[in-house]
């Protein structure tokens, strides 16, 4: 019996991360939401300094791994986006406005691979999947998924906004296991992020797989003592090989 034959029969259920795991959500689609951003920021207050802009997205992308694993609040990371950058109280209609540009960049920004839907759907059929995402809006993640039209493969979506931690901490995995009914030892956990996905799923119980098909805009290198992955994979179709074959 191979490895992945091996993990494959202990495994009812399959957990797959989203963004730089399903789609691609790297330095590409973070320019776009800057450069989106900007245009909205010049509109209404005028010249921005695009690199200070950067600095300040740059910095919010990872605060919830230095603040215990508390996700991020949207409206709160708009309203700081102009104070900074314009010295100024912003109103809850220019809050609204930039939060308003962060859904639309983010959902414009998705795209889906014909490889990719094909996998999912193939594993579909043979095991239950569920989806575990960071992202400071539950239903921005929900209706992403819809728009690419896989949000049916899934049992279960649960988003790091909807229990107020991001992954790694324990709260969204032990929030996916208990909507799914499973055991960790059933489930396997498909991510591309060393800390948040790796670490997070290993130390909950659940078998990991790293991906590295896309490029993720944020890094977090292997520390000592970090767990390893059960697998590694550099595309998602490798999970046929692994799973249904
Ligand atoms: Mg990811």
């Amino acid at each position: 019996m191979t490895e992945g034959s091996q993990l494959a029969s202990q495994t009812t259920a399959l957990i797959f991360d989203f963004g730089n795991t399903i789609v691609e959500f790297g330095p590409k689609q973070f320019q776009f939401q800057n450069d989106e951003l900007l245009r909205v920021l010049e509109q209404n207050f005028g010249s921005c300094d695009r690199a200070k802009l950067k600095e300040i997205r740059d910095r919010q992308i990872v605060r919830p791994f230095s603040n215990g694993y508390r996700e991020n609040h949207l409206p709160e990371m708009c309203a700081e986006i102009i104070r900074e950058l314009y010295e100024l109280t912003p109103s809850e209609e220019h809050v609204e406005l930039l939060v308003q540009t962060r859904y639309r960049t983010y959902l414009d920004g998705l795209f889906l691979t014909d490889e990719v839907a094909s996998t999912l759907e193939e594993l579909h059929q043979h095991y239950r999947l569920a989806l575990l995402s960071n992202y400071p809006v539950g239903d921005l993640v929900r209706q992403g998924i819809d728009q690419l039209g896989i949000g049916h493969l899934f049992d279960v979506v649960v988003v790091s906004a909807d229990v107020g931690y991001v992954k790694p901490h324990a709260l969204p995995f032990e929030r996916v296991l208990e909507e799914l009914h499973e055991v960790p030892e059933r489930t396997v956990y498909i991510g591309d992020n060393w800390l948040a996905d790796v670490q997070g799923a290993k130390r909950k119980g659940m078998s990991a797989i790293h991906t590295s098909q896309f490029m993720p805009y944020e890094r977090f290198k292997p520390k000592p003592g970090d767990y390893e992955p059960d697998e590694r994979i550099q595309h998602l179709q490798e999970l046929l090989r692994m799973f249904v074959s």
